[in-house]
């Protein structure tokens, strides 16, 4: 499954899956944003985390 990433809108297979820590709402990162720990914002409440 294709997913966008959260942080940098790339298409990608690899990403990785969170919740994000205020409502729960899954967001997808691709392995470069994750080993980056680019921020990402969540598109539900707005939080943004590392
Ligand atoms: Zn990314
Ligand atoms: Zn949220």
């Amino acid at each position: 499954m294709i997913q966008n990433c959260d942080s940098c809108g790339t298409r990608s297979t690899d990403y990785s899956e969170i919740k994000c820590p205020k409502c729960g709402e899954k967001i997808y990162r691709c392995r470069h944003c994750k080993s980056n720990m680019v921020r990402y914002a969540c598109k539900k409440c707005g939080f943004e985390g590392p």
